[in-house]
């Protein structure tokens, strides 16, 4: 079984440095809650909503992102039973892969080169499953579709869903 795995806020929390660098730069922190069923930059105030859809697009923005919890056990796990493929569509952020090839050196050493694919439309992918935040991403999936739980993606109830890591433990039965 092929199991494709996204990137960020599915293993990289990218929401929490969307979070830092805003009270970094205008001194509010808004909360994960405030975020529910939207995006950073459609609740800040209108004249910061520029700079915010700009951020990934830095060159810092996706160095050392913090790891989203029990990722690196549960995946590591799910690697030594499946096929496990991380997918990232990276090329949106070309400044990003240097720092997700480092980040998956580092935090997930496990995962082959051969099985780590930077992309751009998702809709090439073929596999089993496909775990992921987006539903641009799963909608163009032929596989079994599952939505990694974020903020933005709370209300939407199109897909089979995976609210942490350590529910996918009882999902795969890893236990
Ligand atoms: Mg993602």
């Amino acid at each position: 079984m092929r199991i494709l795995i996204d990137m960020d806020d599915v293993i990289a929390n990218a929401v929490e440095r969307f979070l830092e660098w805003y009270e970094r730069d205008f001194g509010v922190r808004y909360t994960k809650e405030d975020l529910r069923g939207t995006k950073l930059h459609m609740i800040v105030p209108e004249e910061h909503r520029k700079i915010v859809k700009e951020y990934p697009h830095c060159e810092d923005f996706f160095k050392d992102l913090p790891v989203i919890e029990k990722s690196i056990e549960v995946v590591e796990e799910l690697n030594n039973r499946f096929e496990v493929y991380i997918a990232s569509a990276a090329m949106e952020f070309p400044y990003s892969l240097p720092h997700k090839t480092k980040w998956l050196d580092k935090h997930f050493p496990f995962i082959h080169w051969k099985r780590r694919i930077f992309c751009g439309d998702k809709s090439v992918l073929k596999g089993d499953i496909l775990i992921d935040d987006h539903d641009f991403n799963l909608s163009v999936f032929d596989g079994r579709a599952i939505m990694f739980s974020s903020p933005h993606n709370l209300n939407d109830t199109k897909y089979e869903r995976l609210d942490s890591w350590l529910d996918a433990e009882k999902l795969f039965d890893l236990k």
